[in-house]
């Protein structure tokens, strides 16, 4: 007998119409008033007063785009629909849209209103996008659904991709629970050193494990895919290698199997290249070259020493030529065509 399968509908749709979208929006927006919609836990009025994220209760957005980059799942055919959000609340040494997320003076007068917001969703659903993909939406939750509710009134009806740094709190998290439809979190380093040296936060790896866990609840391992094969509903981590195990790559992969499934999927990335502070003389010596080959096997072995892989994606490395040097004013990106945004 043939399974007969529902058409997928993103479970802000459903919440919308009982009235719990705007409810959860209203929560989130009192959250704005003292800040811990992060783990830095500000504690400022954001509506007279910025945090570290330098972002107020309005949405900023650097760009929005169909992004034909990201995993094959997410991006298919058309693209997926990518919002960037302006400025971050973490300061990645090495960030490679760090003009985007550590340039906050040069997106000031640049808010916009939450109907313009929803306007830009709507637009990415008219250019025929698969999803929403919300890049670095940690600081901009409240915003976020705030436009989510006027989006979905006048018809949204695609998923909504959370792709973060992971730095996010469960409490926010909670409130996104059947909001989000796919999460999509790095998992930036295994130890807490390497956080606070290279992205200037003291505890990412225990914030980001919770943050991640609490995704794994919500979705678990398993995904829903379209009958084209595009993600509908899941979890896929992504862990960027970094050069002298910086990301310790191996403990993440461990914890991953062993915390939460060894069938959770994960986006292992080799696309790292020196930019921004890291790429400075002297600054950050142990960051100041891509991956070696070497480094990029080891990680290769560990992944599928951990995980059962069965939906793992794996970039293709690309050798960095031998007369590779950063370039402070002008860095190059070596793995251009491959990389993920
Ligand atoms: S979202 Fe911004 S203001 Fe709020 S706690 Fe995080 S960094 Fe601070």
């Amino acid at each position: 007998m043939n399974e007969i399968r529902r058409p997928f509908r993103p479970g802000y749709v459903k919440l919308a119409r009982t009235g719990e979208l705007a409810a959860r929006a209203r929560e989130l927006d009192g959250l704005l008033e003292s800040c811990e919609i992060c783990p830095r836990a500000c504690g400022v009025d954001r509506r007279v007063r910025l945090g570290v994220c330098a972002t107020g209760d309005h949405a900023v957005v650097a760009s929005w785009v169909p992004h034909h980059g990201e995993e094959p799942v997410l991006s298919g055919r058309m693209g997926s629909g990518t919002v960037f959000l302006a400025n971050c609340n973490l300061r990645c040494v090495f960030c490679q849209n760090f003009q985007i997320s550590q340039r906050p003076k040069s997106f000031i007068g640049r808010e916009i209103s939450d109907e313009d917001l929803a306007a830009i969703f709507l637009e990415l659903q008219d250019r025929g996008c698969h999803n929403i993909n919300w890049v670095s939406p940690t600081h901009q939750v409240p915003q976020l659904v705030r436009a989510l509710v006027i989006a979905a009134a006048r018809g949204l009806s695609l998923p909504i991709v959370y792709n973060t740094n992971a730095y996010d709190s469960v409490r926010v998290l909670r409130l996104l629970d059947g909001i989000v439809d796919i999460y999509l979190p790095d998992l930036k380093y295994a130890d807490p050193a390497m956080g606070a040296t290279y992205s200037r936060i003291p505890d990412y790896p225990h914030h980001a494990r919770t943050a991640i866990a609490e995704m794994y609840r919500q979705t678990g391992a398993a995904w829903r895919l379209s009958p084209g094969g595009l993600l509908q509903r899941g979890l896929l981590i992504r862990i960027l290698v970094l050069p002298n195990d910086i990301a310790g790559a191996r403990e993440s992969l461990e914890w991953i199997a062993t915390s939460l499934s060894p069938d959770v999927a994960v986006s292992l990335m080799a696309q790292y290249y020196p930019t921004h502070l890291a790429a400075r003389p002297g600054r950050y010596p142990l960051l100041s070259r891509p991956i070696s080959a070497g480094e990029w096997d080891r990680a290769l072995e560990a992944l599928e020493h951990t995980l059962s892989c069965d939906r793992c994606f794996i970039q293709d490395f690309i050798a960095a030529p031998e007369s590779y040097r950063p370039d402070f004013d002008n860095a190059e990106n070596p793995f251009a065509d491959e990389s993920i945004g």
